[in-house]
């Protein structure tokens, strides 16, 4: 929701650079919102910033060193304009605080995943010369509208697939995750407020909607538990498609399957995080399934729509995982066919369980390990993928396609990207799709001549 770049002779220029999961990208859009109220106008360069805001992601070491080499890089910028002014927001801003001021003096302020909408109070301190490091956590209730109401009651232009957090923070501690330390313990917003939002953005051009949370499945506020908000949400007029990410397979119940199944909007796609295939780890990971009950709710959706589309997030090389347990990941993955695999190398974070646990592996065990992973799930995805050539989809188109001429791209309700030739429907249509190829990660197809209604369940 980049809506604020036209008009920037009299206003700031910001530059947000976001980094990490989706929920980050969502905080960096409010973050633009506030700003719009302030008087900045987006930026894309750096450069031309009075304002760069780093929003961070620590869920990986990687991630983190990023930042770190990021900052390196706006050193210069900083000696050719004492007047730019440097923000450090989101989970790496959270966990330093003060230490990120200590570390690098080019940097101004720190704030922390509950205080991005002090923006405007913490910019008047900066402009008055303070350094500011502001990672206050809030009381905690477990129902609280922590997204204020005018950041976007006035959107003008959303995107045609929009992100929409219900839910912030996470209460299961993960033995190797350190969102519960970096976002808090989950509060859910009132269902109100999310249709309220919901229905400022498919006023303003969203036919899509993910809705976001850490454990978005135990959502739960003012009696309306997850299942019953998304059937409210389906009752939306102009709401095409929805989604949500991640739920935890612990919390994913038939009512939730059933809801897939008989809701218009909700797309035959999930991505279900599953982590490693052995119930040992699984056990010292925390993460209270089993093999066994995490193939019970895969069935759940398959015995209901035989070619419903997963994807999951894996890690390998978690300490003490054997040969065997890695290998039994991998019978995991060749028995449920993911259509989509996340996979990192296990990566210990301060503060978190795994971090003390022994039995740490080798960077080229994990490197080898994930090499095996990535080589086998190439081959299920092409496989998957082979297997649509000839099918009809349905589409919904996001735009034209950035090189190819007369093509446009989109997304089918399995979440598969697709550029189709010869096609003049616009960002935010449906249209039937006709698959004519598979690449190595997208679809390729051409308008279907038959007619078909939007919209339905089958995937065809
Ligand atoms: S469910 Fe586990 S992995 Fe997911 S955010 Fe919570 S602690 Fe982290």
């Amino acid at each position: 929701m980049k809506s604020f770049s036209q008009n920037s002779e009299n206003g700031k220029k910001v530059f947000i650079q976001t980094y990490g999961c989706q929920m980050n990208e969502y905080d960096t859009d409010k973050m633009f919102e506030v700003l719009r109220h302030e008087n900045y106008f987006h930026t894309d360069s750096h450069e031309d910033a009075d304002l760069i805001i780093l929003n961070t992601c620590s869920i990986r070491e990687k991630a983190e060193h990023k930042v770190y080499s990021e900052l390196g890089r706006l050193r210069d910028l900083k000696t050719a304009n004492p007047e730019l002014k440097i923000g450090i927001g989101g989970c790496v801003a959270q966990q330093e605080g003060e230490a990120i001021l200590r570390r690098d003096s080019n940097v101004d302020f720190v704030f922390g995943t509950d205080n991005l909408f002090e923006l405007p109070r913490m910019l008047r301190k900066i402009y008055k010369g303070e350094k500011i490091s502001n990672i206050q956590r809030y009381d905690r209730k477990r129902v609280r509208n922590f997204i204020p109401e005018y950041t976007f009651q006035k959107i003008q232009h959303s995107r045609i697939r929009s992100h929409l957090t219900i839910t912030k923070g996470c209460n299961n501690y993960c033995s190797f995750c350190i969102v519960p330390n970096t976002r808090g313990l989950e509060v859910s917003r009132e269902p109100d407020q999310i249709i309220a939002e919901a229905e400022r953005l498919v006023s303003t051009g969203t036919r899509e909607i993910c809705l976001l949370g850490q454990n978005v499945n135990s959502y739960i506020a003012n009696g309306v538990d997850f299942v019953e908000l998304l059937h409210l949400l389906d009752k939306l007029e102009g709401l095409q498609r929805l989604r949500f990410t991640s739920p935890h397979p612990k919390d994913f119940n038939e009512k939730l399957a059933d809801a897939i199944v008989s809701l218009p909007t909700l797309c035959e796609h999930l991505h279900l995080p599953l982590q490693s295939g052995s119930d040992r780890i699984l056990r010292r990971m925390r993460r209270w399934y089993t093999m066994e009950t995490y193939f019970q709710k895969i069935s759940m959706l398959r015995e209901r729509i035989p070619e419903f589309s997963l994807s999951t997030d894996i890690i390998v090389g978690f300490p003490g995982e054997t040969d065997e347990e890695f290998e039994m990941t991998i019978e995991g993955i060749r028995k449920i066919r993911f259509d989509l695999i996340y996979s990192f190398k296990y990566s210990p974070r301060p503060g978190t369980k795994a971090a003390d646990y022994p039995g740490h592996l080798s960077e080229s065990v994990k490197s080898e390990r994930l090499k095996i992973l990535l080589e086998t799930q190439e081959k299920i995805v092409s496989e998957r993928f082979q297997a649509l050539v000839g099918t009809e989809q349905e589409v919904l188109i996001e735009g034209t396609h950035h090189r190819k001429k007369n093509t446009v791209t989109g997304r089918t309700r399995g979440n598969h990207p697709v550029s189709i030739k010869n096609s003049t429907k616009k960002a935010g249509d449906l249209m039937i799709v006709l698959i004519t190829k598979a690449n190595k990660n997208s679809l390729e197809g051409v308008p279907s001549s038959v007619i078909q209604s939007l919209g339905t369940k089958s995937l065809a």
